[in-house]
């Protein structure tokens, strides 16, 4: 079965996308900005579940000679990923007004954001280019997970909404240069979903949500994104690249 990179699957949206992606019988590496005893548990009690391959590893996506390592680390367990999770991504410490915002929360933003998984897809996307797939059943492709505020203008966060902005170029981009490797590249793009990022302001978004922010009248959650991932990985979608695949309860269908 393929195997799997997901940045960031420690906790939150990337844990429900690894859990998703191991049901689903895809052997799965995954990181934290930390190696722990916790993560090397978790994954030996999801290898022991579901009988794939399940390693965990230490990367600061944001940069370079960790993504380095973390590359090789999982060269060395799986081979050349077949498929690229890039979901690994912070928001603001301080929701600050445009006005207000530092460059360092800025640099931040767009080094983890935007510049790791840019950089990441470019080491991964050379290594799938040197070493093709040999099994026309072994899918490759490449998944952002990018945000609504690619599209939303949040002027409290504004380093995070251009990051996002970036990654749905990024993907595209990729999306292009890949497309006769036979790669296709998605960006999945999730709305309000229930993970520590989102915690700090659940309040706001139990009104709003209440108040019809979404369609959906709920919160998405990491398994919501976990099958949208898995449907991606099993190429049910093998027909399109450079595609924005909205998982956000119809937050974003225009309405008068
Ligand atoms: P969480 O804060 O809950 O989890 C973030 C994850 O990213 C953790 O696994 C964390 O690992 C990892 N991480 C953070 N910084 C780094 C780094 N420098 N290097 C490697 N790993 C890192 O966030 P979410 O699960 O909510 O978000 C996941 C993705 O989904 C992000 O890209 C986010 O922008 C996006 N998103 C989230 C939405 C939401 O409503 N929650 C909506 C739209 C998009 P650890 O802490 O173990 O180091």
């Amino acid at each position: 079965m393929a195997s799997v990179l997901v940045t960031g699957g420690t906790r939150g949206i990337g844990a429900g996308i690894v859990e998703s992606l191991v049901s689903h019988g895809f052997s799965v590496g995954y990181c934290g900005r930390k190696k722990s005893s916790e993560s090397d548990a978790r994954a030996a009690a999801l290898e022991a579940e579901h009988h794939v391959r399940v390693r965990a590893y230490g990367c600061d996506i944001s940069d370079a000679a960790s993504r380095t390592a973390l590359l090789s680390a999982f060269e060395q367990d799986f081979g050349t990923p077949d498929i690229l999770v890039n979901n690994a991504g912070v928001a603001p410490t301080v929701r600050a007004d445009l006005l207000e915002m530092g460059e360092e929360s800025f640099e931040r933003l767009i080094r983890t954001n935007l510049q790791g998984p840019f950089f990441l897809t470019q080491a991964v996307a050379k290594r799938m280019l040197a070493n093709p797939s040999t099994g026309a059943a072994v899918f490759r492709c490449i998944i952002n997970i990018g945000s609504v505020s690619a599209d939303y203008a949040s002027i409290n966060r504004g380093e995070y909404c251009l990051s996002k902005a970036g990654v749905a170029m990024a993907t595209k981009l990729w999306a292009v240069r890949l497309a006769d490797a036979h790669i296709p590249v998605y960006e999945l793009r999730p709305g309000v979903i229930r993970s520590d990022m989102t915690a700090v302001v659940t309040e706001k978004y139990d009104k709003l949500i209440a108040d019809g922010l979404t369609l959906q009248r709920r919160w998405g959650t990491p398994a919501d994104i976990g099958r949208a991932v898995a449907m991606l990985a099993t190429g049910s979608l093998a027909y399109s690249t450079g595609e924005v695949i909205h998982v956000d309860g119809g937050l974003s269908v225009l309405r008068f």
